[in-house]
Formats: structure tokens, C-alpha cells, sequence
């Protein structure tokens, strides 16, 4: 299939597909844009790709001539006709919500290097997807996501910015997170609202050491829990003591707040109780 935005509609219109705003479908109709985001992915004949929400299969279908194999999940069974006659033989399409899928058993009897993950989704499901992923300990080598454009940034965000929390924490520990390209809201049918932009996840190989993980999410889970309040205050049933001790060897007293501490001085107090 050719990505105008009028074939790409004619396609769906003879199948009486309607798009469903439930399930965050806005397709993708340039392929300029499916191409830089492969490009900048660097998936090639060794990986096996997950793509989560192939919708018609725009890009699917451009993974599926560059991949070893795709795999994807897609939760709207009406996309049937139109997925089957967009994809390549390599790729199985698997229906159903990618939540509730046994991935590691999906994957089992494929031969792969690389593992990747590719989604263009609406952004309420995202989060829960990267931390599927993470707690499924599936072995992804690298996620790439297209999102809402403040949904990435936060994402990315650093210590002392707004949108900076523990789930910024909780990602950086297990990736690199990189932002790839701008995508404008026009190269959509239906258009969305807002602009989105492509974060790519790449698994680090160094973690941060740590004594022990839970005790480390904990602290910083419980470090945010009132993001206005200071350590002090959100963390009463520590020993203050330790934490200190730890703040003050970076110029810091318990009066800090979580969101300017960085990733590297959480690990620090964390080993230290
Ligand atoms: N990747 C396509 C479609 C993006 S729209 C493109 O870029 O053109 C998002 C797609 O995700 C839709 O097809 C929607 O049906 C699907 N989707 C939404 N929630 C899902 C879920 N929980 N599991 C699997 N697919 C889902």
C-alpha cells in the first residue's frame, strides 16, 4: 500500500472501518515519517520487533520488509481485512489487549538478536505498557514510542523540572531515554490535537548499582508521595539520620525536595539504609 492519506482512507472506507477514539486510533498517512522513525530506530535483519497497536499497518508494514520478524498486538479486531492485505509475511498479528498478554510465551519460538518494541499509542497507555515490560521482565534491548508531545518530555524529564517524578526515575534506571524526532499532527487521519514526538528507550547496560532494587523504588515512590512536601515530611517513618548523612556530602539538608534530587543521590541514600 502507498501512505496517501486518500488510499489510506479509501482502504479503510470500502472495509466500513470506523476509527474508535476509545482506542486512541489516529493512523499514521506519510512515509517520510514511517521511515525516519525505522531509520532512527536502527532495527535491521537481526530483530525481532514487537509493535504494539498496528492500526492499518502503515508502519507495520515498512517494519515487517526491514525486521526478521514482526510480532504485533493490536486490541481492534475490525482492523482484520485491512491488516492482513498491509502486512508482510514475517509478521504475526496477534488480537487482543496488549496488557493482558503473555509475552514471553509469544516470543518463545522466535530466533532473534535484538529485541525491539514499537508503538505509536494514545498516551494513557504508554506508562502501563513500559511498565508491563519491565515487570514482565521481558528482555527488550530498546522501546521506541510515538507520543503526545508533552507525555515524551516528561518522559526525559531531570531534576527540578515539573513534570520530573518517580516514574522518571523509575524509567531512567532501566533506560536511556532519547528523544528521536518531531512528528507534526498533520501527517494523522483523523488529525489529533496535538503534535507528538518519537522516544526511544534503550536498555542500559551499566544500571546504577544497588543493594537492593525495592528498597531504592520504595524511597523514591515514598519520597514523592506529596511532591510539595520536603523530605522531612514525606519520609517520617525513615531513618532521617542516614538520609542526612547522605545529603550532606552533596551540599543538601533534609529540607530538600524529591524532585531536585537526581537518580544517582536516590541510589546513594538508598544503599545507605
Ligand atoms: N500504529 C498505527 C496505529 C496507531 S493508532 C499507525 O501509526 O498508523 C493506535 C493503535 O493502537 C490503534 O490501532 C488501536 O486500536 C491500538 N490499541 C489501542 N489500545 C491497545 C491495546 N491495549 N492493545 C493493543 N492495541 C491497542
Amino acid at each position: 500500500m502507498e501512505y496517501s492519506a486518500n488510499k489510506m482512507k479509501k482502504n479503510l472506507d470500502d472495509n466500513n472501518f470506523n476509527f474508535k477514539k476509545k482506542y486512541g486510533q489516529n493512523f499514521i498517512v506519510d512515509k517520510n515519517v514511517i521511515h525516519s522513525i525505522i531509520k532512527k530506530s536502527d532495527i535491521d535483519k537481526e530483530t525481532l520487533v514487537i509493535e504494539i497497536g498496528p492500526g492499518a499497518g502503515s508502519l507495520t508494514s515498512e517494519l515487517g520488509k526491514i525486521a526478521k520478524n514482526v510480532i504485533a498486538y493490536e486490541i481492534d479486531e475490525t482492523l482484520k481485512p485491512i491488516l492482513k492485505q498491509n502486512i508482510t509475511p514475517n509478521t504475526q498479528v496477534i488480537y487482543g489487549d496488549f496488557l493482558k498478554q503473555d509475552v514471553l510465551k509469544d516470543i518463545k519460538n522466535y530466533n532473534y538478536q535484538k529485541l525491539y518494541v514499537v508503538a505509536n499509542l494514545p498516551y494513557y497507555i504508554t506508562t502501563p505498557i513500559i511498565i508491563k515490560l519491565i515487570e514482565d521482565e521481558i528482555p527488550v534491548d530498546k522501546i521506541v514510542v510515538m507520543v503526545q508531545k508533552e507525555v515524551g518530555d516528561r518522559f526525559k524529564a531531570t531534576p527540578g523540572s515539573k513534570s520530573y517524578n518517580s516514574l522518571s526515575i523509575f524509567l531512567n534506571y532501566y533506560f536511556e531515554v532519547k528523544k528521536l524526532i518531531d512528528v507534526s499532527r498533520n501527517v494523522f487521519i483523523p488529525k489529533p490535537n496535538v503534535d507528538s514526538i518519537v522516544v526511544s528507550f534503550t536498555k542500559r547496560d551499566k544500571k546504577i548499582p544497588l543493594k537492593n532494587k525495592e528498597i531504592f523504588f520504595k524511597l523514591v515512590k515514598d519520597s514523592f508521595k506529596q511532591k510539595r512536601k520536603t523530605l522531612k515530611n514525606n519520609l517520617k517513618e525513615y531513618d532521617l539520620s542516614k538520609i542526612e548523612k547522605v545529603l550532606e556530602k552533596h551540599n543538601l539538608n533534609l529540607t530538600v525536595r524529591a524532585e531536585n534530587l537526581s537518580i544517582e543521590i536516590f541510589a546513594e541514600i538508598a544503599n545507605e539504609l
